[in-house]
């Protein structure tokens, strides 16, 4: 190990808290954590890190962030699921400053490695039309048409590592995160994903007797959704790397929402009345991970299966539900 900090931008979040407590489990010590939320709605806050509050949107914040540090980690930004991202695009596209800011601030510090989280929504939306999906490979973001706002961003973003690394000689790596969930995320609010979404309304229409459920576009869209043991795996071997492209990282075991419905019915032992609101945001008609690459370059893909990381992330909403 080298000497210095590991810094995680972005620690409040669900990925964030998740790759702190790996780091600390593989016995890393000296690591900073940052979100811009106070620590009392970090998702998990661990003691035995330094816990900091800062905008990083500001560079003075990303100056003070990476003050010694050797690697970063960029988890920070202002996002949710679609009903977030198709409402708040200029929202989205000011997370631009947090990575411009923080690659100055990793130059000026002489940062040794710095991890980006960018996202499958930089792919071409005319990729992703039907729900008979062709997964994408990492090639398919070029001619460029991403997600509106937080695709551009992340688009930008990527590319703004990539000369920060050909022109000023700083390691970066990126990786394309698929749709991640978990344990210690989002589930209500309005910047939930449709995993937590969905367990959180299968949840509340046990809790509550009525056996009805509304769900987002017409249920036959596809998704790959990865579990988060698999992106903190993968998160980690990317940074490790010597991939200087941006890479997928995703579960490529295809569901329709429906589909996805159907697994936290049977979690949850019920079957429900399902209603389609046609009006809500629902993203591209289908979309999967392409999983060659990383395959062939890292010998490993993600393979959890979808039943298995909902079985844990439905009992972790439910308990919270309950804790409420
Ligand atoms: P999250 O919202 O749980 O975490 C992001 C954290 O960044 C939040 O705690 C937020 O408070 C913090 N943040 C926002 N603005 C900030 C600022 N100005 N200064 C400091 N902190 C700030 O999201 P997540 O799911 O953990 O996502 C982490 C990263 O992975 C993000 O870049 C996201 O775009 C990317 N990503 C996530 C997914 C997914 O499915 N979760 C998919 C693709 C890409």
């Amino acid at each position: 190990m080298s000497s210095g900090k590991i810094v995680v931008c972005g620690g409040g979040g669900f990925i964030g808290g998740h790759l702190v407590a790996d780091l600390l489990r593989q016995g890393h010590r000296d690591i900073r954590s940052v979100d811009i939320k106070p620590t009392a709605e970090w998702y998990q806050v661990s003691p035995k890190v330094e816990n900091v509050q800062l905008d990083l949107q500001e560079k003075e914040a990303c100056e003070k962030a990476l003050a010694g540090a050797h690697t970063v980690y960029n988890l920070a930004a202002d996002m949710g699921g679609m009903g977030f991202i198709e409402n708040n695009r200029a929202l989205c596209m000011l997370s631009v400053l947090i990575n411009t800011h923080l690659c100055m601030a990793a130059r000026q510090h002489g940062v040794q490695r710095f991890f980006y989280a960018s996202s499958a929504c930089v792919y071409a939306a005319d990729k992703q039309t039907s729900p008979e999906v062709i997964a994408l490979k990492e090639s398919d973001a070029y001619p460029a048409m991403p997600e509106d706002g937080y695709g551009w961003e992340k688009l930008f973003s990527e590319r703004m590592c990539r000369h920060y690394r050909e022109d000023f000689g700083l390691t970066t790596r990126v990786a394309r995160y698929h749709n991640v969930y978990g344990p210690h995320g989002t589930y209500d609010g309005g910047r939930e994903k449709a995993p937590a979404a969905v367990c959180r309304k299968v949840i509340q229409a046990k809790l509550s007797g009525k056996h009805e459920i509304e769900i987002w576009g017409d249920g036959h869209q596809t998704r790959s959704f990865m579990y988060i043991d698999d992106c903190l795996k993968g998160t980690q071997a990317i940074l490790a790397s010597d991939i200087i492209e941006p890479l997928n990282l995703g579960s490529n075991e295809l569901v329709t929402i429906n589909g996805l419905v159907d697994i936290v019915e049977g979690i949850a032992g019920i079957k429900l009345k399902r209603s389609y609101n046609l009006k809500a945001p629902k993203g591209v008609n289908g979309r999967n991970s392409d999983n060659t690459l990383i395959q062939q370059r890292l010998g490993w893909a993600p393979g959890i299966k979808l039943q298995d990381g909902l079985e844990k992330t439905y009992k972790w909403i439910y308990d919270e539900i309950v804790k409420k």
